[in-house]
C-alpha cells in the first residue's frame, strides 16, 4: 500500500501544520494532498483555523480565556466536514467584507 489514506493524512495534518514532521512522512502527505480534494479543503481549513487561533493568542491581554478554548474546540471539529464545506460554500461567492 503506497497511497496514504485519508484518515493517516488528518491524523498527522495538525502536525504537519505545526512542522513537526520529518522528511518522509511530510512527503507522503504533500503526495496525498495533490491528489485528494478533500484532504486539501481540510489542510486549508485546518491551518486557516490554527492561524485565527495564533492570532488571538498573539493579541493577549484583549482575549477571554473561553474565547481560546471555542476557537480550540473549533480547530478540533474541523475533522467533521462542517468548516470547511462552509468555507467551500463562502469561496464562491462574493465576500460580504
Ligand atoms: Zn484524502
Amino acid at each position: 500500500m503506497s497511497a496514504m489514506q485519508c484518515r493517516e493524512f488528518r491524523d498527522i495534518a495538525d502536525s504537519f501544520l505545526r512542522e513537526e514532521l520529518s522528511d518522509k512522512p511530510t512527503h507522503n502527505i504533500i503526495e496525498h494532498f495533490e491528489s485528494c480534494a478533500a484532504c486539501r479543503s481540510e489542510l486549508a481549513a485546518r491551518r486557516n483555523l490554527r492561524e485565527r487561533l495564533r492570532a488571538a493568542c498573539a493579541s493577549d491581554a484583549e482575549v477571554r480565556p473561553e474565547f481560546v478554548e471555542q476557537l480550540r474546540l473549533q480547530l478540533r471539529a474541523a475533522g467533521a466536514h462542517n468548516t470547511f464545506e462552509k468555507d467551500a460554500r463562502r469561496g464562491s461567492e462574493p465576500d460580504p467584507l
